[in-house]
């Protein structure tokens, strides 16, 4: 019954605002989760106790449900482990090099841990509404057949309690990781998969990344009270716990062996945590009136960069709240921990410190994930280029701007483009995070590929409105899933051109592009010139073209993308002179100039440098 009103309401707005379909249509589950945590800090286990209430918000009953139970993936014979055994290029993090560097052997260092050292999940008791239900574990999931359908609009609570030991820290998770932090506890709960217009997904944990259900965590962990936590959500329990979390003033009496940490965390789609016993706790609002926490080891080694770092953060965290929208709750913590550099739920883990500048760049990248992630939340398994791409886009140009560079464009990645297309060994950016057969491979297409997929199309539809597009997308699509239809969508919308054919052959193609100069002659009254342009690759682009005369003036020419109906603003501050424009399908296309050869210095194709050229020395006129 709930099934045919929801369809009906939704054929109704089709039919009402047909233009807006897709969009009245949307839908996403919800999750409540409580969780009361008991850790052991000697022995690295814990056991928990979870009830999430579960919204089904979609059109469809389910039968089953799926949580992730990501610490089971760090074991011997685990897909993790075998996939690590048959890479070419393993993560460098996750194994042992027994050879040299030259001539590698590579050892997955999973498939050395002992039964102390693994990481596990194990369900001791799983009820839907109070009846128990079915289960089985297979590898790092968990499939419930339910005791009765959870239909469209309703909600199933379920209650469970399971026993956790943490990994020896390989990859993300983990104790006792290189910078000695205790517990960096992420993918660490028994997780419900997320179901959406595509159905679940109940991906493996293999290697990357990551896709969660919207929802509200309630989370309380009692620990050795010698430890100090920080992570996910607002401490309730501050003027009890101390460590900098009280209020100025309060003095605080702990009793007992242990603490419990109470946690809130509400519209947000994970829940991490960090703690170990020798953190240092600093804190600071930033003008907006978030708390910004910083915790780190009391280690002389780390001490001054991670000092530093704090009023920088602050800076960072302004950049993207008014270049993309608003940070959206009231902490955020900045932690020593994991491996690298990971972004979770209001906060991130960060190993390193010893140099300023390299925290300062994991830093500002990991909290610009913020935005592309856990504020518009892709699906980081299937286009790992949206959350990766963007991030990289974004924080060059904040870290660009906090450090008083304010015209830096992200050029320095285009070299690294070319140099996997020239490898051979590309496959399309609308590749799944763990298919590619190069880790290599994956890297330049989510890091490198989807940077350059904005600032090249800074190039397509102008600054202004790649700039206005990144607001209207945090606008129309933070707290949900956008896909990268919405993206581009968002961007017609803003630009007023049609941008299906850059999604296409960017992201689900390996098209390339290549435009050159041909040929450069004289009239035959010797009164202008004729240049002849050509397309030689695949992707079509519109083209610029700046000629420079012999007087020292310049002039620039456009050529619109027929495909695009439309064109962009004026990125030069001479004069503009507007084409024909260029079909796609015409390999060649003639600009005339109306100037004698002799006064013509230069022509150049793309000056700006932002089109993904992959030949750029048939760009220039004379040839260099
Ligand atoms: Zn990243």
């Amino acid at each position: 019954m709930k099934k045919l009103s929801f369809s009906l309401s939704c054929l109704l707005a089709i039919i009402s605002f047909s233009l807006y379909a897709q969009s009245s249509c949307y839908w996403q589950q919800h999750v409540d989760y409580t969780m009361e945590i008991k850790m052991d800090v000697e022995n690295y286990q814990y056991k928990g106790e979870q009830t999430l209430v579960y919204s089904n918000n979609s059109p469809d009953a389910l039968d089953k449900v799926f949580y992730h139970l990501y610490f089971n993936a760090f074991q011997p014979g685990s897909e993790m482990d075998i996939r690590l055994q048959n890479i070419a290029d393993p993560d460098s993090r996750m194994v042992n090099n027994l050879g040299t560097k030259d001539n590698p052997i590579y050892e997955s260092r999973i498939s050395k841990l002992t039964p102390e050292e693994i990481g596990y999940i194990k369900i001791k008791s799983l009820k839907q509404d109070g009846t128990n239900v079915t289960y089985k574990v297979t590898g790092t999931i968990l499939e419930v057949t339910l005791a009765e359908p959870i239909l469209p609009g309703a909600k199933a609570t379920f209650k469970m309690k399971f026993d956790g030991q943490v990994p020896v820290q390989i990859r993300r998770s983990g104790r006792n990781n290189a910078d000695g932090v205790a517990l960096s506890m992420t993918q660490w709960y028994p997780k419900m998969a997320e179901y959406d217009f595509e159905g679940w997904h109940a991906d493996p944990y293999i290697a990357r990344e990551f896709h969660g259900v919207w929802g509200n965590f309630d989370v309380k962990i009692t620990i050795d009270k010698d430890y100090i936590l920080g992570g996910t959500g607002n401490l309730q329990n501050g003027d009890k716990i101390g460590y900098g979390y009280e209020t100025p003033g309060t003095k605080v009496k702990r009793r007992g062996k242990t603490n419990t940490w109470h946690f809130v965390a509400n519209q947000v789609h994970d829940f991490t945590w960090a703690a170990d016993p020798e953190y240092i706790h600093n804190s600071l609002k930033t003008k907006n009136g978030i708390t910004m926490h910083f915790l780190f080891k009391d280690d002389k080694k780390v001490k001054a960069a991670w000092t530093q770092i704090q009023p920088k953060a602050a800076e960072l965290m302004e950049y993207y709240s008014t270049h993309i929208g608003p940070y959206p709750w009231d902490q955020y913590s900045i932690i020593q921990g994991g491996d690298g550099g990971m972004e979770y739920a209001q906060c991130t883990l960060i190993t390193g410190g010893e140099d300023y500048n390299d925290l300062f760049g994991t830093t500002a990248h990991e909290m610009a994930h913020t935005w592309f992630q856990h504020i518009l939340a892709t699906n980081e398994s299937e286009h790992p280029w949206m959350d990766e791409g963007f991030t990289s886009f974004i924080s060059a140009l904040a870290s660009a701007y906090v450090k008083g560079n304010k015209n830096a464009k992200p050029f320095g990645s285009y070299r690294s483009y070319y140099y996997l297309v020239n490898s051979g060994k590309a496959q399309t950016a609308a590749t799944h995070g763990d298919r590619y057969e190069y880790n290599f491979a994956y890297s330049i297409n989510a890091y490198v590929k989807g940077k350059i997929f904005l600032s090249q199309l800074e190039y397509v539809i102008g600054e202004e409105k790649l700039m206005e597009t990144l607001k209207k997308y945090y606008d129309d699509f933070k707290f949900k899933h956008p896909t990268p239809n919405d993206f581009i969508r968002t961007a017609e919308k803003v630009s007023g051109a049609q941008l299906h054919w850059y999604l296409t052959d960017w992201i689900e193609t390996n098209n390339t592009i290549d435009y050159g100069i041909k040929e450069v002659k004289a009239s035959e009254d010797t009164t202008s010139t004729v240049v002849t342009l050509e397309r030689i690759g695949l992707m079509p682009m519109p083209i610029d073209v700046v000629v420079e005369y012999t007087d020292g003036t310049s002039e620039y020419f456009y050529i619109p993308l027929r495909m695009m109906r439309a064109g962009k603003a004026n990125p030069y501050d001479f004069k503009k002179t507007e084409l024909a424009d260029w079909p796609w399908a015409f390999p060649t296309y003639d600009v005339t100039i109306n100037k004698p050869m002799a006064e013509i210095k230069t022509i150049t194709i793309d000056p700006s440098g932002l089109m993904a050229d992959i030949k750029l020395a048939n760009n220039k006129y004379p040839a260099q």
